[in-house]
């Protein structure tokens, strides 16, 4: 019941990264980083679960994200034969153990930042690093980070903040780093702090996505759509509006799905938002992604193809130096390489045929 990261381009990027594997690890589709910014309790964490399709992270209306979560995707291939055990999380601090139940994972996540940070309310830029295998996912690194707090509470030094933003900083300064900047729409949207941050980072947006949470908690007579639309503060790559669960909705156990189509409606029966679904909804969200990402490996695969051809043909002038035995190595190359060049092709038209939403990014 899972991952709307890329559902679309799925099948064909983890076809083309398992090709790519085969060849060696000089060859593979390095994906960009996805990192969520903004203050302490804007959604964050709710947002990037929702992209995952799995209940997993730490929320709350407390500070709940202490250290900063390097999420690895891998993806894997179905197990046919035992449906539930070709999904799990596997933390760096403890290799080897596979953790098959979610909320497990939430519990062992808690309980390491506690380690680090304290039981307290202390935060740390150590990094908690879990990978999640699973056949729903691209392999794509996610980065849940804390958010930005003004007053120290708990064990906090006094420089909460600037050591919060010096953090957050290091991650999103980086140029492969796609930003998803988390405002809530029941504070005051030209104040965010997400987008702020994100534009010191970025400052000509050409890699910052808004991310508005809570349009179901807006006040009464007031709603997002100028905002949505980038009257207020235009950016390159635009706005999405998310209604996330509520700390409600997490006491009661409300599941992903549920909130999926709860969100769904929400929108469809919602006036201030008629016209305008394609900023709307966590599904666009990860449509908007995947276009990233899709652009991204069109421009990556001319480069590797033509790599992987030389290699080819250094590897099959050196074997025939020595007389090519049957089956060769030069031989299976070959083989990958026609496959590949197929993937390529077939990728690249499907990218062709979406050149519309493309030219939207
Ligand atoms: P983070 O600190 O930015 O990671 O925020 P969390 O994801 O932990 O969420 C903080 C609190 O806000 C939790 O209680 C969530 O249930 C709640 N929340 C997040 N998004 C929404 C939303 O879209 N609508 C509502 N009503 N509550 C939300
Ligand atoms: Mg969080």
């Amino acid at each position: 019941a899972a991952a709307a990261v890329g559902s679309s381009v799925i099948p064909i990027v983890n076809k083309l990264q398992d090709i790519f594997s085969q060849l060696g690890s000089s060859s593979t589709i390095d994906l960009p980083q996805v990192a969520v910014v903004g203050s302490q309790s804007s959604g964050k964490s709710s947002v990037l679960e929702a992209l995952v399709g799995r209940d997993f992270l730490p929320r709350g209306s407390d500070i709940c994200t202490r250290r900063p979560l390097v999420l690895q995707l891998v993806h894997q291939p179905r197990r046919p034969a035992d449906a539930e055990a070709d999904e799990w999380g596997e933390f760096l601090h403890l290799p080897g153990r596979r953790f098959y139940d979610f909320r497990e994972i939430r519990r062992e996540i808690q309980a390491e930042t506690d380690r680090e940070a304290g039981g307290n309310k202390g935060v740390s830029d150590k990094q908690i690093r879990l990978k999640i295998y699973s056949p729903n996912v691209l392999n794509i690194t996610l980065v849940d980070l804390p958010g930005i707090t003004k007053v120290p509470v708990g064990d906090q030094p006094t420089d909460i903040e600037a050591r919060i933003r010096t953090m957050i900083l290091s991650y999103i300064k980086h140029k492969t780093c796609i930003i998803l900047a988390v405002s809530p729409a029941n504070a005051d949207l030209s104040n965010s702090d997400a987008l702020q941050i994100a534009r010191n980072a970025d400052p000509d947006g050409s890699r910052t996505i808004g991310v508005i949470t809570k349009l179901d908690i807006m006040d009464r007579g007031t709603d997002a759509r100028n905002f949505l639309l980038g009257n207020v503060i235009p950016l390159r790559l635009g706005y999405v509006g998310v209604v996330n669960r509520s700390q409600q909705d997490i006491k009661s156990d409300l599941s992903i799905k549920e909130a999926l189509a709860r969100e769904e409606s929400f929108f469809r029966t919602h006036p201030a938002y008629n016209g305008l679904a394609q900023y709307c909804g966590i599904p666009q969200l990860a449509k908007k992604l995947n276009q990233i990402l899709v652009q991204h490996i069109k421009t990556v695969l001319p480069g590797l193809k033509s790599r992987i051809s030389s290699q080819l043909t250094t590897t099959a002038k050196e074997l025939s130096f020595y007389g090519d035995p049957v089956e060769s190595k030069a031989g299976q190359g070959a083989k990958l390489l026609n496959i590949l060049a197929k993937y390529c092709e077939a990728f690249s038209s499907m990218v062709e045929g979406k050149n519309e939403d493309i030219s939207t990014i």
